[in-house]
């Protein structure tokens, strides 16, 4: 699958995910990291006010990626799902489809279905799914 082209957030023209961290275009110049070309995705398609008080990581739906780990996996809204993609990598390039990843209770990170491992709690018949690296951590 090839890497979505994006629109500038200065120019409107292309605005090319490099697939090494970088998101840039190529009419107008403008770069940036991956975190930021995701802040600045949302500010321009979701519709979501970014005020400097709420400003944190921790509010805006951004995510590590299950590929390359970078923080730039954005988990888009429904406002702007016509793409047929619901989670992108703004730093690999990486999609995903609404039913290809899951939330992992522990970590709150998405993963791929297929990672995830079921948590027998003791002495309880009811087990949940964590991703395998939080499988792991807790079984070491
Ligand atoms: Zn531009
Ligand atoms: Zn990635
Ligand atoms: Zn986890």
């Amino acid at each position: 699958m090839s890497i979505p082209v994006l629109t500038c957030p200065r120019c409107s023209r292309e605005w090319q995910i490099t697939g090494d961290g970088r998101v840039c275009c190529s009419s107008c110049g403008y770069e940036t990291d991956s975190y930021t070309g995701a802040v600045e995705y949302i500010k321009m398609h979701e519709g979501l006010e970014i005020h400097n008080d709420i400003y944190a990581e921790s509010k805006l739906p951004i995510y590590e990626c299950p590929a390359c780990d970078a923080l730039a996996l954005l988990n888009r809204t429904e406002a702007s799902i016509n793409a047929g993609f619901q989670f992108l990598c703004f730093s690999c390039g990486s999609q995903w489809s609404d039913n290809e990843l899951e939330r992992c209770p522990e970590c709150i990170q998405w993963k791929p279905g297929e990672e995830f491992e079921e948590l027998i709690i003791c002495r309880s018949a009811v087990g949940f799914y964590v991703c395998r690296a939080c499988y792991e951590k807790i079984f070491k």
